[in-house]
């Protein structure tokens, strides 16, 4: 089967969908890999490099014509899905709840679409193709990492000839996945760590690496389907808010990472929290979005500098800023699910199996991915 790689087109994404170690793993598998010239750039990965672990480089239009599978990171353009041809396949976080219409450009097209932003999360046998989990490590790691770059001071207690400087205190809220390792990188530079989530389970992770785990009086535990947070009520969020803003305005850097599937992310720091903030203090909103994000102030891709001194960093696309690395896992990711669906050398969709039907969006000339479909049908996106 000739599997391809295309070069991203998104503004500012810099990974790539398959690095030249994963290359070597398909074409040793059998499959010829075909890469788009210049597709590694961003990751600092050479052609070249491809070349050696076995791919052959080609020009875009080679790629279209050629390929039975097409990997990629984010969703094809509408350009882009205008070179797709009946029969092929593409794979890659392709958000269909958040753009059905592009699910549906793609089945009129002709082709399977596979995404992997839909998977079952839970199943154990798709943990070695969760993307989003992968990338939401990467992006947890980063914005720690970012902060303590903005931050003008020491992470650490420091005590030297010249004084002791005092450690940071660090709130992170939301114990997902990004805020989990988080809390672990927050941990290692040496800051004193609290964090707090709304699903009670996530105390017992949280304080496992070392947060003290913040108990609010007003919220009680907001544990939905699947693992994830269930949207609060209206009374719950403003006490949440109010609760909150408490523990925030001691804070010198918090980090945000809150998210409710299928909803907007939940505010949880108001304009009058962050005015109560000391100077010099850094929130990171990993939530950050055009439909808003955990801050209230954030501007999505910017960071603004408050009247009273609070550096707002409001980052949409974290993996992309540490390419190599969110492409490494995410290689392995997509070449895990690629590899689900490949029988006898075919690609091969069994619509009985959960990790098929969570997938496969697009097929034989249809969206069958049900959520999308319903969407589609209410003519809206989640
Ligand atoms: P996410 O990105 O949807 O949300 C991040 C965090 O925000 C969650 O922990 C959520 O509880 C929290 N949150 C939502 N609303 C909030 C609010 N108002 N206040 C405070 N916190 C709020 O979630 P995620 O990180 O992608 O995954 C969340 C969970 O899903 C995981 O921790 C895990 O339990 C589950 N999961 C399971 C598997 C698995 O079983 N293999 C894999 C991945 C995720």
């Amino acid at each position: 089967m000739k599997v391809a790689i295309v070069k991203e087109s998104a503004p500012n994404e810099r990974r790539v969908a398959l690095v030249p170690e994963v290359v070597g793993k398909l074409t040793g598998g059998g499959h010829e890999v075909l890469v788009q010239s210049g597709a590694g750039d961003g990751a600092s990965i050479p052609d070249a490099s491809f070349t050696a672990a076995g791919a052959k480089v080609v020009a875009e239009d080679a790629l279209y014509a050629e390929a039975d599978v097409v990997l990629r990171v984010q969703k094809p353009t509408p350009e882009e899905v205008g070179k797709l041809r009946s029969g092929q396949v593409v794979i890659g976080l392709l958000q269909p709840l958040i753009d059905p219409q592009n699910a549906q450009a793609l089945a009129k097209a002709g082709v399977t679409a596979v995404s992997l932003d839909t998977l079952p999360r839970t199943l154990s046998r798709a943990q070695s193709m969760d993307a989003l989990s992968s990338q939401a490590n990467v992006g947890g790691y980063k914005a720690v990492i970012m902060a303590a770059d903005a931050f003008g001071r020491y992470f650490p207690l420091l005590t030297t000839a010249a004084g002791t400087a005092k450690p940071a205190n660090v709130l992170i809220l939301g114990v997902g996945v990004a805020g989990l390792q988080a809390i672990a990188t927050a941990k290692r530079l040496g800051a004193v760590v609290k964090a707090y989530d709304v699903r009670s389970e996530t105390r017992e992770q949280a304080q496992s690496l070392g947060a003290q785990f913040v108990t609010l009086e007003s919220v009680a535990d907001a544990t939905g389907e699947g693992g994830y947070a269930r949207e609060l009520t209206d009374e719950e969020k403003e006490a949440q808010q109010a609760e909150l803003s408490k523990y925030i305005s001691s804070m010198d850097v918090v980090i945000t990472t809150a998210q409710v599937p299928g909803r907007r992310p939940p505010l949880l720091v108001t304009a009058d929290t962050v005015r109560a903030m000391k100077a010099g203090s850094v929130i990171v909103d990993m939530a950050a979005s055009a439909l808003g994000g955990n801050v209230e102030l954030s501007v999505p891709d910017d960071t603004i500098v408050t009247e009273n001194g609070v550096t707002i960093i409001a980052p949409t696309n974290l993996p992309a800023t540490m390419p190599g690395g969110a492409s490494g896992f995410y290689a392995r990711n997509i070449s895990a699910l690629l590899t689900h669906f490949i029988k006898e050398g075919e690609m091969t969709f069994d619509f009985e199996d959960e990790i098929t039907e969570g997938t496969v969006i697009t097929h034989d000339g249809k969206v069958v991915h049900e959520p999308t479909a319903k969407l589609l049908s209410e003519g809206g996106a989640a």
